[in-house]
């Protein structure tokens, strides 16, 4: 039940959960980690150039004994190499270092003002080429997305964006509900700074259930994909048994009720990264 799959907009089929791997080191800890999760049943891994690991997660994979079609990876252009051509040349060098042929999903890290059309472009005839099997954005707004519309010849069929308890993202969840988008939940455990909300932990108990799988739970009602991140083997199993239990809609309206629009990460609209 852990390779539980959403189905894009274009058909492809797409993990609900993922191994996400930033600050895992490029080498040894990140190879470990997901050795533990494609082990624990894992068969989606999140990096991005910016994260500076992309050889690691391609040699793991390389290295495990689960077959390459099995395993949906996904990786992000980063900001200073946004533009049209700028892209295209990014996502070669990317794929250099995973040693990949095709890759599942390529992202546009963030929305860079002037620039995210040209960068949608690169996207689209890496698509259309058949490098990519899906492509999307991440930290799109609903402003952002209007705009890209406006252009984009192929819908973004993923944004990836902040989502907790504490962030709810309610008007851009509509708006990716109504075009077909499917959202993927970034810093999902809030690195943990929400374990200790009593709300969270009375459910978690109630439930016999850890504070980290009601957080990653809440997200799988939301139908929204989740990508936790841990390098500690047994985190990462923790992490990964949230398919046996679900929330009442109670908790769930709890859970959201938690919301207070607060971000861990950069604002979309103010970010300088
Ligand atoms: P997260 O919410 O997944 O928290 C990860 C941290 O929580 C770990 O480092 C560990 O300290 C702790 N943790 C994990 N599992 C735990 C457990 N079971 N019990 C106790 N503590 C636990 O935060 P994140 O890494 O920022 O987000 C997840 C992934 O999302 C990233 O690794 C990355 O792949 C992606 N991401 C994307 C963007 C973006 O701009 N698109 C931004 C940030 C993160």
């Amino acid at each position: 039940v852990k390779t539980a799959y959403t189905t894009l907009a274009n058909g492809v089929k797409m993990p609900w959960l993922g191994l996400g791997v930033y600050k895992a080191e490029d080498g040894t800890e990140v190879e470990k980690a997901i050795h533990s999760a494609l082990e624990a049943g894992y068969r989606s891994i999140d990096t991005a150039s910016f994260y500076f690991n992309e050889e690691g997660v391609g040699k793991a994979i390389k290295e495990s004994n689960v077959p390459r079609e099995e395993i949906f990876v996904t990786t992000k252009v980063w900001n200073d190499d946004q533009g049209y051509e700028e892209t295209l040349a990014a996502f070669d060098k990317s794929m250099s270092k995973l040693g990949l042929d095709v890759l599942d999903l390529y992202l546009v890290h963030w929305p860079v003002a002037d620039k995210y059309k040209e960068t949608w472009r690169a996207l689209e005839t890496l698509y259309k080429a058949g490098k990519v099997r899906a492509i999307g954005v991440s930290n799109f707004q609903v402003s952002h997305l209007e705009e890209l519309m406006e252009t984009a010849e192929i819908k973004p069929m993923v944004n990836q964006i902040e989502f907790h308890p504490y962030l709810t993202q309610d008007k851009v969840r509509a708006y990716c509900r109504e075009n077909k988008i499917q959202v993927e939940a970034w810093r999902p455990l809030t690195k943990g700074d929400i374990f200790t909300d009593l709300t969270v932990k009375q459910i978690a108990e109630a439930h016999g259930k850890t504070p980290a799988q009601v957080l990653l739970r809440w997200n799988i009602e939301h139908q929204v994909v989740t990508i936790p991140k841990s390098v500690t083997p047994q985190r990462i199993v923790e992490n990964s048994l949230i398919f046996d239990f679900e929330l009442s809609v109670d908790e769930i309206r709890q859970l959201d009720q938690l919301n207070q629009d607060k971000r861990y990460g950069p604002d979309p609209d103010t970010f300088e990264l």
